[in-house]
């Protein structure tokens, strides 16, 4: 299923006709006949987006919006806003109340459903974001808090083929907005770099057909590549935002496409819908990123965890084999530690932990791997090592951790040593080149250096 759908109508033949259409498109559809049930729905069904007729018998179209945005359940929830033909306050009403996008009755459809499949890629994210943290995270991680685009200042861009057009739109704009705008040229949007904060946009506008042949579309798909302006939001200025050109700036990614004849005061609120979408959208990659980090790292001691280290092991593993090289596997692990945590207690014991991973990372190389694998013992990996280079490296960092003191929260210092067992994977002889075996090996190498006396590095036999 592709996404489920609120549709609110009053007249129970256009429920029926949006109904059919979007089922035929692969949407579910929840059909409300007043704002009543709208937000009973909207609660309960949690649906991807909900497309909103303005005029209902028992409630205005705007109060309906500003109640569906007021409650953290239903804030996120998109919102295209239908409105009487002809009624430029209506538009403007519904924008100011936090509808994401509003049409103009008789609604092309073509341009409908391509404007549901645009505001349904953002919800995936949102989904994820869910599915990662649990059905309430939103609410946990701040997510449904209104993002601020209304009284934080904005960058805007604006492109258009010829300078003039730009400049009337900046005119026309700095009237009403307090946010930075700024008229470009296409090269020097092409130009922005990943970095220059300052310098790229949160949102461009760009005339859709500059200089004709669709320019403006191709431009503003190839910012959507760069690394500087993929973040951004993009709002394509068309003759008519029903048209097929409309279609497909939606298709090709497009936030919204105004007409070049929209009522006075409309691209203002739209610019401003698309900075507090644009907000949300930056939180929810955030918060995505956050969790993706969280997967592969140890939140104690920022080393990477078993669960990342072990895919990562057999990629090197096969990487050496491609390359007709050996690599060094070694087992870390401390010594005689639960006595640290018994004398000190669990706190010091994690400060040590802290202390040993970062006395590791700074002695290893960037292409080498570090991991905690458990409680306090740590895997490094080192790619193309022989066994000469694996007795130099795993000796120094026996050292690194035992030879200086470790100062604990409450002011102590103490002494810790680690083990190691080392192994090293290469090719022609029969398994010693594959991750697991080397680890087994490396696991055993450090039995012995546990059983000759701790504070000790033993190579595997077979690999000696
Ligand atoms: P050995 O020299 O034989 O390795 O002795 P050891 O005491 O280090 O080994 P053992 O496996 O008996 O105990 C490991 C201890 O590590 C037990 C556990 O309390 C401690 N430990 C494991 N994870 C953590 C942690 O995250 N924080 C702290 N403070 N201690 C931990
Ligand atoms: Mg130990
Ligand atoms: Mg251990």
């Amino acid at each position: 299923m592709h996404g489920r759908i609120l549709i609110v109508d009053a007249a129970a033949t256009n429920r029926v006709i949006h109904k059919v259409k979007l089922a035929k498109a692969f949407y579910e559809p929840i059909l409300a006949a007043d704002g009543a049930s709208c937000l009973d729905l909207a609660r309960s069904e949690q649906p991807d987006l909900i497309l909103l007729d303005l005029a209902l018998a028992d409630l205005s179209g705007t109060d309906l919006l500003a109640l569906l945005r007021g409650d953290p359940l239903t804030r996120a929830i998109p919102v295209i806003a239908f409105a009487p033909p002809g009624d430029p306050a209506a538009r403007l009403g519904a924008l100011r109340h936090g509808a994401d996008a509003v049409m103009s009755k008789p609604i092309a459809e073509a341009v409908l459903l391509a404007r549901i499949r645009n505001l349904m890629r953002g919800r995936t994210d949102a989904r994820r974001v869910s599915e990662m943290w649990g059905e309430s995270a939103s609410g946990i991680l701040g997510l449904a808090e209104p993002a601020s685009g209304f009284d934080t200042i904005g960058s805007i861009g604006l492109i258009a083929a010829r300078p003039e057009t730009a400049n009337s739109w900046r005119l026309a704009l700095q009237r009403r907005m307090r946010d930075r705008l700024s008229v470009l040229t296409r090269e020097q949007a092409m130009a922005l770099q990943p970095g220059a904060d300052e310098a790229i946009p949160e949102v461009f506008v760009i005339e859709c057909d500059l200089d004709g042949a669709g320019l403006g579309l191709r431009l503003m798909s190839a910012l959507k590549t760069h690394a500087g302006t993929r973040q951004s939001a993009f709002c394509m200025m068309a003759e008519r935002e029903d048209g097929s050109a409309a279609e497909m700036a939606y298709d090709l990614g497009a936030d919204d496409v105004v007409s070049t004849a929209a009522p006075e005061g409309e691209l203002e609120l739209r610019l401003r819908t698309l900075l507090r979408r644009k907000r949300q959208t930056d939180r929810t990659r955030a918060t995505l990123e956050d969790g993706l980090r969280l997967a592969m790292i140890d939140p104690l001691t920022s080393t990477y965890n078993r669960r990342y280290a072990m895919p990562r092991l057999a990629g090197i593993a096969a990487q050496a084999e491609s390359e007709n090289l050996p690599f060094a596997v070694m087992i870390v692990d401390l010594d005689r530690f639960k006595g640290v945590n018994d004398r000190y207690g669990h706190a010091a014991g994690d400060a040590v932990l802290v202390e040993v991973a970062r006395r590791l990372a700074e002695n290893l190389r960037i292409s080498d791997l570090l991991a905690r694998i458990g409680g306090e013992e740590f895997l490094v990996v080192l790619p193309q090592t022989g066994l000469c280079d694996a007795e130099r490296v795993a000796e120094r960092l026996r050292q690194i951790v035992g030879e200086q003191p470790i100062r604990l929260p409450a002011g102590e210092n103490i002494i810790v040593t680690v083990s190691i067992g080392v192994a090293v994977g290469r090719l022609g002889q029969t398994g010693d080149g594959d991750p697991a075996t080397v680890v087994d090996r490396a696991d055993r190498a450090l039995l012995l250096s546990k059983s000759g006396g701790r504070n000790l590095v033993t190579f595997s036999q077979s690999a000696a």
